[in-house]
């Protein structure tokens, strides 16, 4: 679709992920003119443990979602680097879905209802006289009252913002790979520790099972590459042994992602409405950051509906609104992340928090229950 170099929109949302998606199919849905720069094309697969919290279904059906899934999960197998494993029946539970369907199926909603989308890169963001400038790779340049920013959890904008975080190095690096395992229940999710890092296990919606695990550089510069880690390490434990000897790669090769920051971010910054993980990564083994992407676009979107709507033109209260809202209802969670996934890496720490885990099974469903929230209300 052609669009002319300078155009005019109520939002432009950079960044097509779940955060990004999920604003723009919400924003258009009220008839706003939405323009979203996604510099992938979609299908394509994402490093992503793929076991989406139903706390977010209700909501992604009331946009007209039907997700491609029958996938249902309720119960977590947490198993430590010793292989001590127990099984618990999830308080609210989660679908099995790949980022490949999922992805695509919002992308396919949104255009569906008139999203304008441009396959680009965003380069650069301009604030000035209350209308942004967002200028991309393609020397297109584009204006609008407002700008989201889905751009995940590292971009090139966040540089060009001057965020702290990214002159950081993380030590964290992720990795996922599809595989062919019969052995492995629909309903099961798998939590499994190894020497510096813990990987998850869950089946999508093709059969497959995703094995998507986070851990630290240190760690694995040790080894040559995936293939040599996984046998050396990560199968160390007995779970994660098996399952490698048992399953079959369906994936030409593993995906994997580094520095991956779960370090504070501020989720307004230069007046750009951060959703997602642009606003902040929770940790992965709460497996609620898909979640917190399609919620946190559900809170900037209703406000940005409310201004839009009503003609307001206190754009700091939206921002301080929507800074304490995110806090509000992001902050624990994050922070409950922080702290159990520093007691998981300590290998003593974890035997012994699965031993109290064992005499009160109700120490762990409290815990999940604070990391994730609950069903949201449409
Ligand atoms: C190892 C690991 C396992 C995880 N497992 C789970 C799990 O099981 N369950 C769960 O709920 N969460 C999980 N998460 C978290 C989850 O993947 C993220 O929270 C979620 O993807 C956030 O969505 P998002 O839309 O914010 O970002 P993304 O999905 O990353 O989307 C960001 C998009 O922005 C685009 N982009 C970036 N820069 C630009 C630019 N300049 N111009 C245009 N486009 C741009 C990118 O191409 C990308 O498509 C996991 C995370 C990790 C690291």
């Amino acid at each position: 679709m052609y669009l002319s170099p300078v155009a005019t929109y109520d939002v432009i949302i950079i960044g097509g992920g779940l955060a990004g998606l999920t604003a723009a199919i919400h924003l258009r849905k009220e008839h706003h003119r939405i323009l979203l720069l996604e510099k992938e094309t979609y299908p394509h697969h994402k490093v992503c443990g793929e076991y989406l919290s139903n706390e977010v279904v209700p909501y992604l059906h009331h946009l007209g979602i039907e997700l491609p899934t029958n996938i249902e999960i309720n119960t977590l197998e947490f198993s430590t680097q010793k292989g001590r494993s127990l099984q618990l029946s999830l308080p609210l539970g989660a679908i099995g879905i790949s980022r490949y369907a999922l992805d695509n199926c919002l992308y396919k909603r949104a255009t569906s209802l008139g999203v304008d989308l441009v396959f680009c890169s965003a380069e650069s963001i301009e604030y000035k006289d209350d209308i942004f400038t967002v200028k991309n790779n393609l020397d297109q340049e584009y204006k609008a009252t407002f700008v989201i920013g889905g751009f995940g959890k590292r971009s090139n904008l966040d540089k060009m913002l001057r965020r702290d975080f990214i002159s950081k190095k993380s030590p964290w690096l992720g990795v996922k790979a599809h595989y062919q395992w019969n052995n492995f229940p629909d309903n099961l999710v798998g939590l499994h520790s190894f020497e510096g890092g813990y990987g998850g296990l869950s089946k999508t919606e093709t059969g497959a099972v995703n094995f998507c695990y986070l851990v630290t550089y240190n760690s694995f510069q040790k080894k040559h590459n995936i293939s040599e880690f996984n046998d050396l390490v990560v199968a160390q434990n007995p779970y994660l042994g098996t399952f490698l000897k048992e399953a079959t790669m369906v994936f030409e090769k593993p995906l994997s992602i580094a520095q991956i920051s779960f370090e504070a971010k501020d989720p307004v910054e230069d007046h750009v409405i951060m959703c997602g993980d642009s606003a902040g990564l929770i940790h992965p083994l709460c497996g609620n950051g898909m979640a917190m992407a399609i919620h946190s676009a559900k809170i900037a979107s209703e406000l940005i509906h409310a201004y839009l709507k009503e003609g307001l033109s206190d754009r700091t209260r939206l921002e301080k609104e929507y800074t304490i809202k995110w806090y509000r209802t992001f902050g624990k969670r994050i922070r409950t992340g922080r702290r159990l996934q520093k007691l998981l890496m300590s290998p003593k720490i974890a035997e012994l928090l699965f031993s109290l885990a064992i005499l009160s099974p109700g120490i762990l469903k409290s815990i999940i229950k604070k990391t994730h929230g609950k069903p949201i209300e449409v």
